[in-house]
């Protein structure tokens, strides 16, 4: 079969012919249609330091995806040949405590699709069944295929109450536009969100964002004025791995607000703890997506509605991949979508 495969320990993904994958007693085959291309993608890419530690090369990269089951381990129940899927991107061990407590998350031995085993920019791709997750007919190929970013902004903008509040959002990368629309839909106040990237900053507009802020052109503090907000922010979602935007939100949040921390920061980042002291802060780390309360849950605010489309900004075909990370290593760009079907 076609993949992706990071076949080099340098920049660049190349795409090769490999054997379908063997498909053992728990698990499922899937035959992708879309793929998209998430920002961890990006550093494989690059081959960053992150990549460098952590990829085993040559590997089959790509986690985001949707397709149709067409192979069954002869252990599976409850799903069946044809049924249109997603699946988790965190296969988890079942035998650490926390996923002993239904609480997945947090296994201490967790592996990556397409990080720690093979991944799914391929024609097939093999999952443990209990990764799955159907797909309901009104939600399409596209949006199934970009369900992992999606549970990441709806863990952190649902980790906190948001009803009524003030929110901050830093980052407008595709996850920091996705948790703008979640915001609102749950019945946010304000919902500003900041980047210094102005095309993501427009699209997090459409989201709904009650400002779009440009930190290298215009101040947190002067916006927060015109909004007339005397306090300060009740909830915090950190989106970028960006320290300044971090130190930005440590001093914009009000006393005994709430901060959910998604964005990975460099080793090493110095922080203002004195804020996070003296303001009473409570801050919250998260890790990809409850499993699965939060696929139940970003599932059923889509189907109550929740629109994420102008997130997805560009299509090509898979053998256009190039032009693909090309578009997204610009950042001048929402989700990518690579089709395998047409
Ligand atoms: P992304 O890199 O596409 O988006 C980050 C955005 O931050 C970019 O648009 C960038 O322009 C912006 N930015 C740069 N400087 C800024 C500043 N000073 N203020 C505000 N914004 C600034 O990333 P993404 O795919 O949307 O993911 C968001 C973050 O979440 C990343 O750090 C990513 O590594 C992390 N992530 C974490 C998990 C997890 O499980 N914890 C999962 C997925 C992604
Ligand atoms: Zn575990």
């Amino acid at each position: 079969m076609k993949a992706l495969i990071k076949a080099q320990p340098q920049e660049g993904i190349w795409m090769e012919d490999i054997p379908t994958p063997e498909v053992g007693h728990n698990d499922v085959l899937v035959k992708v249609k879309k793929s998209a291309i998430c920002g961890t993608d990006i550093h494989i890419y690059n081959w960053d330091d992150w990549a460098q530690k952590t990829i085993p090369v040559p590997m089959a990269v790509g986690h985001e995806f949707a397709g149709e089951i067409v192979e069954m381990g002869s252990e599976v129940q409850g799903l069946k040949i044809g049924q249109r899927v997603s699946a988790e991107g965190h296969v988890t061990c079942g035998h650490c405590r926390n996923c002993r407590a239904g609480k997945r998350h947090l296994c201490r031995n967790t592996m990556g699709i397409g990080v720690n085993r093979p991944g799914s920019f391929a024609e097939y791709v093999a999952v443990p069944a209990t990764n799955i997750c159907p797909l309901p007919d009104g939600i399409s190929d596209e949006l199934g295929a970009i369900l992992d970013p999606l549970g990441n902004a709806a863990h952190t903008a649902l980790e906190f109450d948001l009803v009524g509040e003030d929110v901050l959002i830093t980052g407008a990368g595709p996850i920091g536009i996705m948790a703008v629309a979640i915001a609102r839909q749950v019945g946010a106040r304000n919902i500003v969100i900041t980047d210094v990237n102005d095309y993501r900053l427009g699209i997090a507009k459409q989201m709904g964002a009650t400002r779009a802020v440009n930190v290298s052109r215009k101040s947190l503090k002067s916006v927060m004025a015109d909004l007339k907000m005397t306090e300060g922010f009740d909830v915090g979602l950190e989106m970028s791995g960006v320290p300044q935007a971090f130190n930005d939100m440590l001093d914009t949040i009000n006393h005994g607000g709430k901060i959910a921390l998604l964005g990975i920061m460099p080793e090493g980042t110095p922080i203002d703890w004195t804020q996070v002291i003296f303001k009473g802060l409570e801050i919250h780390g998260i890790y990809g997506r409850k499993m699965f309360e939060t696929w139940y849950k970003m599932i059923a605010l889509l189907e109550a509605g929740l629109d994420i489309s102008p997130i997805l900004t560009h299509n090509f075909n898979i053998d256009d991949f190039q032009q693909g990370f090309d578009i997204m290593r610009s950042g001048q760009s929402g989700k990518v979508i690579l089709n395998w079907d047409e």
